[in-house]
């Protein structure tokens, strides 16, 4: 029969020998963030389209063509969060957050929907590692930001990264930058987009990340902010790069980031590869947002935060051979020769599995020589045949599959002793060093 359907375009199933090396990165991520003072926050997959339309302004892409919008069986109008911050801000808003002692730090890894066109390490549904910290005005917030950025990417062991930081200033000297802007674009007005015609009045900024080739063209000759930024801006700048010094973090100043959202003021930073495959990709991107919860509704907030881009670290890691934790695989295959012996076997299974191990036993009625070729194939590390000798002097031989070693253990101690047996070879394998499939501590 012919499959009935196939997966959405855009989206990816993430089969288990990957997903380990997700979760890994997730939970390496979140970790991290708790070191910096992020604790876990996890807001609905959908929101009150007016959210994201307010937070993230209607006149970016992201709101103008990429959200999945509907309307739910009551007539609400709801969207698929594109992204993270506005969840965030509204959950935090709401539930008085803001309200106690700041800055308010949250993280959280989402899954993200946006409808753009699919390429390498870009899905339709994605997962985003980010944080948010309201309630911070000082340029130490910032590079303190930037640093968990790197770091998280670094701890990967993601190289060959560059960060890049600007400043986009605040409504005061936006203003002006924006008069210089659309005065630059009307010259080519008719050349622009149509989307990017309607942008020109209203938002002139939101041309230079247009995707069209010809609006890229003309905005590479466009002025850039930095020239235009306010004393008070250009001195918190300053502040993120002596700090940013101070921690010896190397950045370059990119003039021409401004990010996607409208809600960013003064720092913008994005962490791009530099690995050759995929020059240029942006691994994370962030920034302040001062003007965001009160967007919301909320008291005004200093607040910056990032996301990061979870299946294009992913890429990158996969294209520099980056150390992944061990591959978990079976500790015990319990092969049984007879339905006694396969009560037996389910009985330890239950034991050793409460303790943590990850055991195995027939469930689909093999053979014993089947059986024994189905634990090769899962790499089981250990192998045990119970049979009716075994039962009778209640006594059976684990093997050691890497070693071929056997180990005499008795039944009713069973769980015991495995236990104590395992313990033993962790203790020689440090003894002995570390095995050839174990990465040992980088060198100095
Ligand atoms: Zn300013
Ligand atoms: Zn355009």
């Amino acid at each position: 029969m012919a499959l009935i359907t196939k997966a959405v375009r855009g989206t990816r199933d993430v089969l288990p020998h990957e997903s380990q090396a997700l979760r890994y990165i997730e939970r390496t991520a979140l970790e991290l963030a708790q070191a910096y003072g992020y604790a876990e926050l996890r807001t609905p997959v959908f929101e009150h389209t007016e959210l994201f339309e307010r937070g993230m302004g209607d006149t970016t892409d992201v709101v103008q063509k990429e959200m999945y919008t509907f309307f739910d069986k009551g007539g609400r109008s709801v969207t698929l969060r594109p992204e993270g911050t506005a969840g965030a801000a509204r959950a935090c808003l709401e539930h008085g957050l803001l309200a106690e002692a700041l800055p308010c730090k949250v993280s959280y890894v989402l899954r993200c929907y946006r409808y753009e066109k699919p390429q390498a390490g870009r899905y339709r549904e994605f997962s985003q590692f980010g944080v948010e910290c309201f309630g911070a005005a000082t340029p130490a917030a910032d590079a303190e930001l930037i640093a968990l950025a790197a770091e998280t990417l670094a701890t990967l062991s993601v190289t060959d990264t560059r960060v890049e930081i600007n400043s986009i200033g605040c409504p005061e000297c936006r203003k002006r930058y924006l008069d210089a802007l659309r005065a630059h674009f009307a010259q080519r007005q008719s050349e622009l987009c149509e989307t990017c015609q309607g942008r020109l009045e209203k938002n002139p900024m939101r041309i230079l990340d247009c995707k069209s080739p010809v609006c890229a063209g003309i905005a590479t000759e466009a002025p850039t902010v930095l020239e235009y930024i306010c004393d008070a801006c250009a001195e918190h700048f300053d502040g993120v790069k002596r700090y940013l010094d101070a921690i010896a973090l190397p950045y370059e100043i990119n003039p021409r980031i401004v990010r996607g959202l409208d809600y960013y003021t003064r720092t913008v930073f994005e962490i791009l590869s530099e690995f050759p495959e995929a020059k240029g990709l942006v691994l994370a991107g962030g920034g302040r947002y001062d003007g965001l919860v009160e967007e919301l509704g909320g008291q005004h907030t200093p607040s910056l935060g990032f996301g990061m881009g979870i299946e294009r670290v992913w890429l990158q890691m996969q294209a520099l051979q980056a150390p992944l934790p061990e591959k978990h695989l079976c500790e015990l295959y319990i092969a049984a020769m007879n339905s006694d012996a396969l009560q037996r076997a389910a009985q330890l299974a239950q034991e050793l599995r409460a303790s943590g191990w990850h055991v195995e036993y027939d469930i689909v009625g093999r053979s014993l020589k089947a059986q024994m070729k189905y634990a090769d194939k899962i790499h089981a590390k250990n192998t045990v045949v119970l049979g009716e000798d075994e039962l009778k002097n209640q006594r059976a031989k684990l093997k050691d599959m890497k070693t071929g070693a056997e180990e005499l253990m008795t039944l009713p101690d069973f769980a015991d002793e495995f236990e104590r047996l395992m313990l033993r070879r962790v203790e020689r394998d440090i003894l002995e060093g570390f095995g050839d499939d174990v990465t040992p501590f980088p060198q100095p």
